[in-house]
């Protein structure tokens, strides 16, 4: 199930590169898209010939490959996302709670490393809410495909979110107010991998 979840991700990616880069040259330099692209081409080559001991080390592969391959902001902070998420799922399958667990070490490792609080207009304001609304789901018994669907949709909610915020992270945050406006790119992509999970979990 992870490696199909990449899979999608990387066709995602391909799908709304030109969307992400779009984003990213209201607010940014105009190089997610091509970030997003060239991240997971190398992530599917890297897991060609892969062969994975648990679930998380997929996602691991999957994080240090973003690391080394896409520079700028989004690389560091999806690689550390991946990374962190892999090492928190050391069986041969993940539960549900072991999946919530795995996300939340994603959103704490990006935490860290982007120092971004809610609100700041980044990808931790479609990250969290979808984390949140997952862990909700299960709790109220919902099944995996639903939670994730749940997910999903608060992901895409949180990306919509940053419309109206000024962006005080990341290369938007020196445009000031006329960050304003415009979805953030980041939160953008991280909806589309919520969405690639849901797809593959339905
Ligand atoms: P760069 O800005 O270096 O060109 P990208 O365009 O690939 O990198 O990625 C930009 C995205 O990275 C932003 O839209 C935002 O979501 C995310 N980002 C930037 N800085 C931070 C941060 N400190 N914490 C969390 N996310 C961040
Ligand atoms: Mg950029
Ligand atoms: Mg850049």
């Amino acid at each position: 199930m992870v490696s199909a979840w990449i899979r999608a991700i990387a066709a995602a990616v391909e799908e709304h590169r030109d969307q992400l880069t779009q984003l990213d040259a209201a607010i940014g330099d105009a190089d997610h898209g091509a970030n997003m692209s060239r991240g997971f081409t190398a992530v599917l080559a890297a897991l060609d010939d892969f062969q994975p001991s648990t679930v998380g080390d997929v996602l691991v592969k999957t994080g240090s490959t973003l690391m080394s391959t896409v520079g700028g902001a989004s690389g560091p902070l999806y690689g550390t996302a991946f990374r962190a998420a892999g090492k928190a799922l050391t069986g041969p399958t993940a539960s549900p709670q072991q999946l919530i667990a795995a996300l939340h070490a994603a959103t704490a490792a990006v935490t860290q490393l982007g120092a971004a609080t809610l609100g700041d207009k980044t990808m931790l304001d479609a990250l969290a809410p979808a984390v949140t609304a997952l862990e909700e789901a299960v709790f109220q018994g919902a099944d995996l495909a639903a939670a994730v669907a749940d997910a999903a949709k608060a992901a895409e909610d949180g990306a919509h979110s940053t419309i109206p915020l000024q962006a005080r992270k990341g290369r938007a945050s020196y445009l000031g107010p006329r960050s304003i406006g415009h979805q953030d790119p980041g939160a953008t992509s991280t909806a589309l991998i919520f969405t690639a999970l849901a797809g593959v979990v339905a």
